[in-house]
């Protein structure tokens, strides 16, 4: 599903060039559940904006599904983007004033679709990942938990070809973390929902079926996990 081929990444600053990915070869296929851990400033988020079609601006070649995505225009990205990748962040990223029903039908709304077709899809995602009752209330209102919950359920109310985690346990205390990756687990065995994984944390890796260490901007150890 997803080939990187030797992919290089500078970012210039003032005095010097820093080369933040060096020569990455990466190959995920559709299902796997793949960690990615390095200490901070090691090229994780650089890797992952490239993986999502955030960024383009790299050496090497970026192949999806057999298609390289370079040369696309910004709002072609944008798109692709909108339908192949879904996003769960640390801080959740949810609209406070908006309720936990608009929040996940807003990736719907961008897609194209009218108000009057949104219910059942919410409502399926929201029992999806064990939010029953919870669709009139806002974010506050819930603990962090269940709005990593809410973040899961717009991350994928969309069918993405794959979903972006980035430190998604990073907030959540140690049972919570559990349940989440937990339910990520569910998503990947059931839906065959394809995970990337960006931890920190040693205990989320026995959840996921590979683990890749970066160090450097290089990968220095990718290898299948026994769950
Ligand atoms: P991680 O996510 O593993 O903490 P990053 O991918 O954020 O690492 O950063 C990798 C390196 O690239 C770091 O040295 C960081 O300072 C540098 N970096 C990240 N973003 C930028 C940027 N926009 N401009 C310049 N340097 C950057």
């Amino acid at each position: 599903m997803i080939d990187l081929k030797k992919i290089n990444k500078y970012y210039q600053n003032e005095e010097e060039t820093l080369h933040v990915l060096q020569d990455v070869d990466l190959h995920i296929d559709e299902g796997e559940m793949v960690a990615i851990m390095g200490p901070s400033g090691s090229g994780k988020s650089t890797l992952i904006n490239l993986l999502g079609f955030i960024d383009k601006s790299f050496e090497g070649e970026y192949l999806f599904e057999g298609h390289a995505f370079t040369d696309w225009s910004d709002d072609a990205l944008s798109k692709v983007r909108n339908q192949t990748v879904g996003f769960v962040f640390q801080n959740f990223s949810l609209i406070e004033n908006n309720t936990v029903f608009e929040n996940v039908e807003l990736p719907l709304l961008y897609s194209g679709y009218g108000f009057h077709q949104t219910k059942k899809k919410v409502m399926d995602m929201l029992e999806l990942v064990g939010l029953i009752g919870k669709s009139d209330k806002y974010p506050k209102q819930l603990s962090g938990g269940q709005q990593q919950r809410v973040a899961i359920a717009r991350a994928i109310i969309n069918n993405p070809k794959f979903i972006i985690a980035d430190e998604p346990t990073g907030a959540l205390d140690t049972q919570t973390s559990e349940e989440i990756m937990k339910l990520f687990v569910e998503l990947n065995r059931k839906s065959q929902a394809t995970i990337i994984l960006v931890t920190h944390d040693p205990e989320n890796i026995p959840y996921c079926s590979r683990l890749i260490q970066i160090r450097d901007g290089k990968i220095i150890e990718d290898r299948e996990l026994s769950q």
